[in-house]
This record gives structure tokens, C-alpha cells and sequence, in this order.
């Protein structure tokens, strides 16, 4: 007789609490709830679905370990489950008063272990004639992904591993008692209890909140800084066949408004950067349109301007504004004190690319096969 109803009960069917699922239900019984009606409506359907190669990160940081392995990943993962994909590259494009910013990032990269070609304008102009700028960083690994369709096939391939996914269903509060966690869970009218071993938060924006219902103590609790990024769409052919981007922000705050092809072949730009308070304001003000024009405009002088409309944005879970530092992705974990969890703070990009890296991780981390696996370096 089991003194708990399940090993591990999942908070938040985002692409990081499915690919949690996935790994966790090969070996033990696994319940996923979300709040929403279906996986994925929060940012994991409401970013640039790109592949990161993993150039940008801080050596030794979560975001960079979990960026390479999870890159490779998931790789494996769309060619093994059919999962739409498109290595097609991508290009970091600097000017003439960028040289030495462009320089420092191919060391980074390349010190990372990340393929990185440079390109002088007359390489570039042969690969994107339509780009200009006095240099370029080609790195051939990046990609994109059918983000909808990953998350998908981590669904089915949960169920079919016996996992329980309860769409419609809210944490409302857990209670760490001496057998494990009693979690009050809400779904619809009705409010229900059951146990489990072991509780992970995937709450995305959430996750300070679910933290809190968690009885984790404050200070583990980081705050969260909600920093919306819009996209806007160019309605026409695609003059480029790599996505390209600009050099990153300062603080890393965002990696600049970039040009991404998606599958079919359609060009956005984005995202930007916006600091607010609300959680479900997802609006794309057309007044950015000026702001985005001005940006791109640097590397895509003859855009038909009228062809770029507001498309969708998402809102990153970040744990700094822009005054600060950026920050790595924080967990907070214990299996020590009894019963066991983790919870994942800050897990805004490169989070989709390192989705199956962190499922992993957490995995090894529960299984005693790697007790540094939830740390940086
Ligand atoms: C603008 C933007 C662009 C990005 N671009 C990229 C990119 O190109 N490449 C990349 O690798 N990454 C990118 N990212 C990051 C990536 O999208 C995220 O890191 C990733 O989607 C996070 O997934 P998640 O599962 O942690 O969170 P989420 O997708 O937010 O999922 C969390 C889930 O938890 C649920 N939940 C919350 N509270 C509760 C509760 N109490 N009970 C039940 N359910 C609950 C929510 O409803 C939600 O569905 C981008 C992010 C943004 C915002």
C-alpha cells in the first residue's frame, strides 16, 4: 500500500514541465496539472521557437549548460519524433562602430565550445544580399523548432508512459508533512486533496507564486521582473534565408529586435523590451512600430515599412531589470529535507532550446546519479 498517490506531482504543462513529465514518467508515476485548458499557452507558445546555439551565456552558468546540452537535445529529439525543424543558421551582424563588441562575442562563443564563422561584408553580402553591415558572425547550429508540435509529441509520449495530465487544475496550496507534500489542488468548482513524494514548480510566471503556496521561504524566493517582448510581422516575401540578428542588449536584457524566418518561410521581427507589473497583458502597441523601423532599419535598409504590422508578444519571467545585471536561471531545490522539490525561477530564453536539458537534469538530480546536476558550475 503506497502512502502516496503519485512519485511527483508537476506544476505547469509549459515545454518545461511536459519535457519534466516525459523524463520523470519512465521511471516512476508522474501527475502534470495546468491551469489553463491545453499545454503551452503561456510563453512557451509566445516566443521566437529559435534554437539557440548557446553563444551569448556566462561561462559556468545554468543557461549556457543547460543551453548546449539542451540544443543537441533537442535535435536528437525532432529527428527521432518528427518534430518540424530548420538548422537554417544565423547571423550576428555588426557596423563599423561594433567591431570590437562583435570581436568579444566570437571569443566568447568560441571559448564556449559554440561553431562560429566570421564573415567580412563581402562574404556576408554573398550569403544575405539584402543585409548590411561591416561584419557578421555566422552560427551554422541554430535553428528553429515547431515549438506547438515538440510540446505536442512530449504530451503523447507522457501519456503514453502512464503520466496523468489534469488540464484545468490550479495548486492552490501544498503542505510539506513528514510522508511527503499534501496538495490542495482546485479544479473547476471542485477542491481536492492528494499526496505526493516529490513536488516540481514549472509555474513559468507563476512559479513565485506557486513557491509561496509551497511554504518555501522568502528569502529562496526571487523576485520577478515581467518584461514583455513584441513582434511584429512583415506581411510579404522574406528577403533573408537566416535569421539574423543585431549585437545583444546590454545585461543581455534581450538579444536586440531580430529578424526570424519562421517554418513556412514568414519573417518577424522582434522581441523588444518592455518592463511591466501585469502578467496577462500581452498587448503590441503599434506605437513601437517607429522603435522597431529605427532598429531594424540598421541591418535591413529597404524593407517595404508598410508590410510590417503588430503581430503577438510574450512576457519574459526575468529575475532583474534593466538597471541590474542579468541574472542565470535560479532553482531552488532540497531532497534533504524531507519531502523533496524543486522549483525553477527565471526560465526565460534560452528555456525552450534547454527544456529537455533541464528535464534531464532534474531527473538525474532525483535519481542520486548526479547531486551537482540543479547547479552552475
Ligand atoms: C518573447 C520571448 C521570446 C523567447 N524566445 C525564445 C527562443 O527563441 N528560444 C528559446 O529557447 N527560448 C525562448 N524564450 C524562452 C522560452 O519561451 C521559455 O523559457 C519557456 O517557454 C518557459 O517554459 P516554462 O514551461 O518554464 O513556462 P511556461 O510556458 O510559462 O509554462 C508554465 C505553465 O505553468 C502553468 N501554471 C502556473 N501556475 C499554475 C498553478 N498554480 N497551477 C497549475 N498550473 C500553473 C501556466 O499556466 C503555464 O502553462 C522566449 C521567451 C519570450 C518571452
Amino acid at each position: 500500500m503506497h502512502d502516496h498517490d503519485f512519485d511527483t506531482v508537476i506544476i505547469g504543462a509549459g515545454v518545461v514541465g511536459l519535457a519534466t513529465a516525459y523524463y520523470l514518467s519512465q521511471q516512476q508515476s508522474v501527475l502534470l496539472i495546468e491551469q489553463h485548458p491545453h499545454m503551452g499557452e503561456e510563453t512557451s507558445s509566445r516566443n521566437s521557437e529559435v534554437i539557440h546555439a548557446g553563444i551569448y551565456y556566462p561561462h559556468a552558468s545554468l543557461k549556457q549548460r543547460w543551453c548546449l546540452r539542451g540544443k543537441q537535445l533537442l535535435y536528437e529529439f525532432c529527428r527521432r519524433y518528427k518534430v518540424p525543424f530548420h538548422a537554417l543558421g544565423k547571423l550576428i551582424v555588426a557596423q563599423p562602430d561594433q567591431m570590437d563588441q562583435l570581436q568579444a562575442l566570437y571569443n566568447h562563443g568560441t571559448a564556449t565550445g559554440v561553431e562560429l564563422q566570421e564573415l567580412n561584408q563581402q562574404q556576408l553580402q554573398q550569403l544575405e544580399p539584402c543585409v548590411s553591415a561591416q561584419a557578421a558572425l555566422l552560427s551554422p547550429t541554430t535553428g528553429i523548432v515547431d515549438s506547438h508540435t515538440f510540446m505536442q509529441r512530449l504530451e503523447a509520449l507522457a501519456l503514453q508512459q502512464q503520466a496523468h495530465i489534469q488540464y484545468r487544475c490550479r495548486l492552490i496550496e501544498a503542505n510539506a508533512q513528514q510522508q511527503g507534500w499534501t496538495l490542495r489542488l482546485q479544479s473547476g468548482e471542485q477542491s481536492f486533496t492528494l499526496r505526493s513524494r516529490v513536488l516540481i514548480n514549472c509555474a513559468g510566471l507563476h512559479a513565485q507564486k506557486v513557491a509561496q503556496r509551497c511554504q518555501l521561504s522568502s528569502e529562496r524566493i526571487p523576485t520577478l521582473y515581467p518584461c514583455r517582448g513584441q513582434y511584429f510581422r512583415y506581411h510579404g516575401h522574406s528577403p533573408v534565408s537566416h535569421l539574423v540578428y543585431p549585437l545583444p542588449d546590454a545585461n543581455l536584457t534581450g538579444l536586440g529586435i531580430h529578424a526570424t524566418v519562421d517554418l513556412s518561410g514568414q519573417l518577424k521581427f522582434g522581441p523588444d523590451v518592455n518592463y511591466q507589473s501585469d502578467l496577462d497583458d500581452y498587448r503590441v502597441d503599434l506605437t513601437a512600430k517607429q522603435q522597431f523601423v529605427s532598429a531594424i532599419k540598421r541591418y535591413l535598409p529597404t524593407l517595404d515599412w508598410s508590410r510590417l504590422q503588430p503581430d503577438y508578444s510574450g512576457i519574459r519571467p526575468k529575475l532583474s531589470d534593466a538597471t541590474m545585471p542579468g541574472k542565470d536561471f535560479q532553482v531552488e531545490f532540497s531532497r534533504t529535507d524531507c519531502p523533496a522539490f524543486v522549483h525553477l525561477f527565471g526560465i526565460e530564453s534560452p528555456g525552450l532550446t534547454a527544456s529537455l536539458a533541464i528535464a534531464e537534469s532534474i531527473t538525474d538530480w532525483l535519481q542520486g546519479s548526479n547531486e551537482q546536476a540543479l547547479l552552475a558550475n
